[in-house]
C-alpha cells in the first residue's frame, strides 16, 4: 500500500524542525538559545484569555458559521477597512484557524494544474509547498538583498507568462524582514490589471513594521476583486498556539472557500472567535510596547552580528527576523547553521529552508529576550572566529 502521489508535493517546514533538533539537544542537558521559532515570546495578553474565558463560561463551545461568528467578521471588516483605507464588508470576511489554513485554501481555490504561481524566494515554505500540492507550477521570484530584500518590478514582469495565474506577495516579510513600498505595490497592481491574475497578499505581520507605513495591495484601484488578503491574530497578539486567523476574499471565491473550510475544519473554535473581537476592540497598548520592544532587539542584534568578522547584516524594516548574509564564511547555510547548532548551542535556520535563493544568509527570530539574542551574538562570534 502507498500514499497518494499528491503528498509527495507538500515540503515540511524547517523550524519546526530545528526546534526538534534544538529540543533533543536539551534533553541530552546541552543549553540551546532559540532563534529559530518566529512566535513571540509575549504572553497573549490578559484582556484576550478572559475574554475566551469567559465566552466558555457563556456557552459559545458548539460549532459555529463556517465563515465565522458574524460578530467577530463585523469586527474584522471594520479594523481592515480603518487600516486599509478601503470599505469592506463582514460578507467578505472568512476567519480560519490561524492565517495558514488560508494560504492552502486560497491557492488550491484559484489554481487549476498547470496553472503558473509566482511566488517569493526566499520565502515562507508553505506557499511552494501548496503550489505543488494544488499541481500549479511554482516560478520563484528571487528577493534581493541590493534591493533590501525586494525585486525589481521589470524581474517580476518577466517572469509572467500567458498561465500565470496568480502571485503571492508577503509584505512585511519572512524570512527576510523586508517589505514592499507603495510605489512597487502600485506597478505590481498594473501587471495584475494587465496580464489578468489572482494576488495572494500574505500581511500576517502588517502590524510589525517599525520604520515605514504598511501599504496594501488592497487599498489600490482594481485590487478589490482580484486579491485575497491573509491576516490573523497569531503575531500581531502573540497568539500562535489559539490558532486563529482570516482572510479578505474576492465576493466570486467567497462560496470555494467556504466549502473548503466546511470539508476540512468545518468552522474556528467558537470562544477564540470570541477572544478574537475582544483582541480587535480592546485596548492595543500591548501591541504598541511589543512593537517597540521588538524595536530595541533589532537594533541590538543587528549591531552584534554585524561586529562578527564575515558577517554582513541590513537592518529589516519589518516582521521580527534578520537575515544575515554569510557569504565570506567557508561554510554554506545548511553547514554553518548546523555548525551553530551543534558548536555553539544556537538554533537558527539556513537561509535555503526558504528557498534556493536563500542560500548565503541565515534567519534568525529575535522574538526572544534581548538576554538571550546577546548571548546568541557572544556565541556565534566565538563559533565563527574558531572557523578561520
Ligand atoms: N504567513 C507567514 C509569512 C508566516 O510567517 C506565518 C507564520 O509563521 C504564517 C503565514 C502563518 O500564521 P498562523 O500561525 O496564523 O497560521
Amino acid at each position: 500500500m502507498n500514499q497518494a502521489e499528491r503528498i509527495g508535493g507538500l515540503l515540511s517546514e524547517s523550524a519546526f524542525e530545528v526546534l526538534g533538533k534544538a529540543k533533543a539537544l536539551e534533553a541530552q542537558g546541552r543549553d540551546i538559545v532559540h532563534l529559530e521559532i518566529g512566535q513571540p515570546d509575549f504572553s497573549t495578553p490578559a484582556h484576550i484569555c478572559e475574554a475566551a474565558t469567559e465566552a466558555i463560561a457563556q456557552g459559545y463551545t458548539g460549532y459555529s458559521l463556517t465563515l465565522g461568528l458574524p460578530e467577530l467578521r463585523e469586527a474584522i471588516a471594520t479594523h481592515i477597512s480603518a487600516t486599509r483605507k478601503i470599505d469592506v464588508g463582514g460578507d467578505r470576511i472568512i476567519v480560519t484557524p490561524g492565517a495558514k489554513p488560508l494560504l492552502f485554501f486560497g491557492i488550491l481555490a484559484v489554481v487549476n494544474p498547470g496553472d503558473e504561481v509566482i511566488y517569493p524566494d526566499p520565502g515562507f515554505p508553505t506557499y511552494r509547498s501548496v503550489i505543488q500540492f494544488a499541481q500549479g507550477r511554482p516560478i520563484p521570484l528571487p528577493l534581493v538583498e541590493e534591493r533590501e530584500f525586494s525585486f525589481r518590478v521589470e524581474d517580476l514582469e518577466g517572469l509572467i507568462s500567458d498561465k500565470t495565474k496568480l502571485l503571492i506577495l508577503n509584505s512585511p516579510h519572512n524570512p527576510t524582514g523586508g517589505f514592499l513600498p507603495l510605489a512597487d505595490l502600485e506597478a505590481i497592481a498594473n501587471l495584475a490589471l494587465k496580464h489578468n491574475f489572482y494576488i495572494l497578499a500574505d500581511e500576517i505581520y502588517s502590524r510589525l513594521l517599525y520604520d515605514f507605513p504598511h501599504h496594501s495591495l488592497l487599498s489600490l484601484p482594481g485590487m478589490d476583486d482580484r486579491t485575497l488578503l491573509v491576516d490573523g491574530f497569531s503575531k500581531t497578539y502573540s497568539m500562535t498556539g489559539w490558532r486563529l486567523g482570516y482572510g479578505v476574499i474576492p465576493q466570486h471565491l467567497i462560496s470555494a472557500l467556504e466549502l473548503l473550510m466546511l470539508n476540512s475544519n468545518s468552522c474556528t473554535c467558537t470562544f477564540i472567535q470570541k477572544a478574537g473581537i475582544a483582541a480587535l476592540q480592546g485596548s492595543q497598548d500591548s501591541v504598541q510596547e511589543m512593537v517597540k520592544a521588538f524595536q530595541h532587539r533589532r537594533e541590538i542584534l543587528v549591531a552584534g552580528l554585524n561586529q562578527i568578522p564575515g558577517i554582513h547584516c541590513l537592518t529589516p524594516p519589518g516582521a521580527f527576523y534578520v537575515f544575515p548574509n554569510i557569504k565570506e564564511l567557508p561554510l554554506n547555510s545548511q553547514g554553518l547553521a548546523d555548525y551553530l547548532l551543534n558548536q555553539a548551542g544556537v538554533a537558527l535556520l539556513p537561509g535555503t529552508a526558504f528557498g534556493d535563493y536563500g542560500e548565503g544568509y541565515l534567519r534568525l527570530s529575535y522574538a526572544t529576550s534581548l538576554e538571550q539574542l546577546q548571548r546568541a551574538v557572544e556565541r556565534i562570534g566565538e563559533a565563527v572566529a574558531a572557523l578561520e
